[in-house]
């Protein structure tokens, strides 16, 4: 379901120009669950954005789903990503202006969904949220940031679930039921999910564990 070809990329400007990833083939298989590992800057996030279609390659081919990204104009890849790819950051990253319901359904009024809040709140009610709708991301805790954080990811039944250290800013505790609910979703929905981590423990969990060095893969063992 995601195959890159010799991707090249860099990022930077000028004398922070940095040929981030150096040559990267992949290839994953619907429904496989697959680790990203590797030091601090060997390119996992990089690696990550870019399968995600959120970073495009300098060269080289990035096909998802049967789709070449490189193809696709800015709208039509915007449109592609939220069909088809759930994106869940470290950072949450929710728009803190909105409620936990309205971070979910907005996204999906927008991509012309109809019923766009009932799923909403389905897929809060489904992450163990269904007490927190009217909350604002400040009223929540950092487990129930990244909760709606998923909810809005998979609201659109994406294909894909790409997570990039999606517990690095919780406690261990919260942290672990983040994960059993991303793996109990993963399951559930057949999804195929990409997650960068630096937990050996999480990423013996997944059925393939990639490790990058400089840019490069340096394994790729099941
Ligand atoms: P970490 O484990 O610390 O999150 P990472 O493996 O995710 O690291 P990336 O964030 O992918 O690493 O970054 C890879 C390299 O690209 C780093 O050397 C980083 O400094 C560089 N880099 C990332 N973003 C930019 C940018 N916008 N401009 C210039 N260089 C960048
Ligand atoms: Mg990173």
């Amino acid at each position: 379901v995601i195959e890159l070809a010799d991707v090249h990329l860099t990022l930077g400007e000028g004398a922070a120009r940095v040929h981030v990833l150096k040559g990267v083939s992949l290839n994953i298989a619907h429904g496989e669950t697959v680790s990203l590992l590797g030091p601090s800057g060997s390119g996992k996030s990089t690696l990550l954005m870019t399968l995600a279609g959120l970073e495009r390659p300098d060269s080289g081919a990035v096909r998802i789903d049967g789709a070449d990204l490189g193809a696709l104009s800015e709208d039509a890849l915007a449109r592609f990503r939220g069909q088809k790819i759930g994106v869940v950051f470290q950072s949450f990253q929710l728009i803190p202006t909105m409620t936990a319901l309205e971070n979910v359904a907005v996204p999906l009024e927008l991509a012309g969904k109809p019923d766009a809040f009932a799923v909403a709140e389905a897929e809060l009610v489904a992450v163990g949220l269904g007490h927190r709708l009217s909350h604002y991301p400040t009223q929540l805790s950092g487990g129930e940031q990244q909760r709606v954080a998923l909810a809005r990811a998979l609201a659109p039944d994406p294909l894909i679930l790409a997570a990039d250290e999606p517990t690095g800013n919780l406690d261990s505790e919260t942290g672990a039921s983040v994960i059993d609910l991303i793996f109990a979703q993963q399951k559930r929905r057949a999804a195929t999910l990409v997650l960068v981590t630096h937990d050996a423990t999480l990423a013996a969990r997944c059925g393939r564990r990639v490790r990058l060095r400089s840019g490069r893969i340096e394994t790729d063992e099941n």
